[in-house]
């Protein structure tokens, strides 16, 4: 397997910890192996690698914004030139197909280069109107937050630690993260390329360590946050940045939906379907696990889908070819059999999968497909984060998207539609913060100008686009009195001029232009 144990206790020497802590073993999905040792921190260790950060961000802050610029750019060649060892080490940590763990690669080169090229635009001061044009200038500027706590889990071990941190360091911040325990090595070998692409030694600090310990104590020491994981852990999170009046962003589960009308081109939605639900083993924030199908549409759709997701390729091999991967530990195994087992043992069909594979790897399992479920299962509502989807027959549109938006959550969802136009209408009524017409997620996620996030339990805030780069901001306004606006208020010998003369003022600004 690679890489080798050299390389991984190489970069495990880079987590910013002191000496002598303990070690937690990474073990790899696609064969139980060892990747690696990494130091288990405390909360010591965050306030060194918070005072580091702190010391070494100063300096950045005053870098111009197109020389940070420069190092994303830098970054997103050596991202591509270093694809092969990056996709290596994700599938070791990870155990995805190296198809999935390239969208990885290309996620980095997209946002590297949108940041990159959106900063030096976005953070240069605006002339802001003002309530009396001329008389008073206003100018809106963007100071960096300070250190930006990263907190990432495991499903995507490349996009969901650097992804964000890319656009808090283009803003002038510096970062403290805490990579999952579970896939650490990808996050430290990433931003030590990103060093090699001129970031500042220290400004990146990796802490690795339980969430309760290193996660808590990053809250409690930096000047944002950014959380991307469970609902349950988002609550906990956001309640602690509360206490502390810091901003908080927070990217968290789904239970997404697609839904297909009676015209949809029956070969593209089975195979978007297929990657839709299935990318990843299914372990995707906005993957999809539920499929309303138009009653008309649904024995031909459910038939060639079963067939379809039966052919998948399973492998874990550290190369092309396969189509699905490993579940990424023991845990998500579990939650996989147990919402299988609950659906079965109340009613449900299995259609397609079913089964684990432990010939192939200890926690493979095959994608699968039911039907018959009801609201008494687990899984008609909750995430399993697992490759496992239930599929619905509607009879109307208004009935599907009623049963769409029953959700706490609202992250993501998909409309296979023969007319456009169509299934944008109905995309408009669905309640996801990213919603794919023709597609089941990469759209939505690729256009990286564009807000990306969860309504409703899925989320607070948003990554990608402005939106994305100036949260790492705080906005600050310098205004600017003439000495003429300083005489308009003169109240006069009567105290009267200033009310006079500020009503005429406001009347005649009623028929300005702007
Ligand atoms: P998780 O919440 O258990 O863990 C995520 C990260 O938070 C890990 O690094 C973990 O160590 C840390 N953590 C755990 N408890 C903590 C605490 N009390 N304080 C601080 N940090 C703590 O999530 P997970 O199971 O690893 O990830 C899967 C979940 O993440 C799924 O629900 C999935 O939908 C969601 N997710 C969302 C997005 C998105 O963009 N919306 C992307 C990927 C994953």
């Amino acid at each position: 397997m690679r890489p080798s144990r050299t390389e991984t206790d190489r970069l495990a020497a880079r987590v910013a910890v002191a000496a002598g802590r303990e070690l937690r073993t990474v073990t790899s999905p696609l064969n139980g192996g060892v990747v690696g040792e990494v130091p288990i921190g405390t909360a010591e260790d965050v306030a060194a690698a918070v005072a580091e950060c702190r010391r070494v961000q100063q300096r950045w802050a005053a870098t111009p914004v197109k020389d940070r610029a420069a190092v994303l750019l830098r970054y997103h060649d050596l991202v591509l030139d270093h694809q092969e060892e990056l996709l290596d080490l994700i599938q070791a940590e990870n155990g995805k197909a190296r198809v999935w763990a390239f969208e990885e690669i290309l996620d980095q080169a997209v946002t590297a280069r949108y940041y990159a090229r959106l900063a030096p635009r976005a953070l240069k001061p605006h002339r802001r109107l003002t309530a009396l044009p001329g008389l008073v200038s206003a100018t809106e500027h963007h100071v960096p937050k300070g250190i930006v706590g990263v907190i990432s889990p495991w499903n995507y071990p490349l996009v969901l630690a650097l992804s964000d941190a890319l656009a808090a360091l283009v803003a002038g911040n510096g970062i403290v993260i805490k990579p999952d325990s579970q896939t650490p090595f990808t996050a430290i070998r990433a931003f030590e390329l990103l060093e090699e692409a001129g970031l500042p030694a220290g400004l990146v600090q990796i802490v690795t360590g339980p969430g309760t310990a290193v996660g808590t104590a990053i809250i409690e020491s930096t000047d944002y946050v950014m959380f991307t994981g469970s609902t349950a852990t988002g609550r906990t999170i956001g309640g602690q940045a509360g206490e502390r009046l810091i901003g908080f962003s927070a990217e968290l589960g789904g239970k997404n939906a697609m839904v297909i009308t009676s015209d949809a081109d029956l070969d593209r939605t089975v195979e978007g379907a297929t990657v839709g639900c299935f990318a990843n083993t299914g372990q995707l924030c906005i993957s999809i696990e539920r499929i309303y199908v138009d009653q008309s549409i649904a024995p031909a759709f459910t038939t060639r889908f079963a067939a379809r997701v039966e052919a998948l390729k399973l492998g874990a091999e550290q190369s092309y070819g396969a189509e699905v991967g490993a579940l990424a530990s023991q845990a998500q195994l579990d939650k996989m059999v147990e919402h299988l087992d609950d659906a079965v043992a109340k009613g449900a069909t299995v259609l397609a999968g079913g089964k684990a594979r432990p010939e192939i790897g200890p926690w493979f399992f095959e994608p699968t497909v039911l039907a018959d479920v009801t609201a008494e299962m687990a899984v008609h509502r909750e995430e399993t984060f697992g490759p496992l989807v239930s599929i619905y027959p509607y009879t109307s549109v208004a009935e599907a998207v009623a049963e769409v938006n029953d959700s706490e959550y609202g992250l993501n969802a998909s409309v296979y539609c023969g007319d456009v136009k169509k299934g944008t209408a109905i995309a408009e009524q669905l309640m996801a913060g990213t919603v794919n017409v023709n597609d089941g997620y990469s759209s939505g996620w690729a256009s990286v100008d564009a807000p990306m996030g969860g309504m409703k339990a899925s989320g607070v805030g948003r990554r990608h686009g402005r939106d994305g780069l100036l949260k790492y901001t705080e906005s600050q306004t310098i205004a600017v009195r003439s000495a003429l606006a300083q005489k308009l208020q003169d109240p006069g010998p009567d105290g009267t001029g200033y009310a006079k003369r500020f009503t005429k003022i406001l009347r005649a600004a009623k028929h300005l232009p702007r």
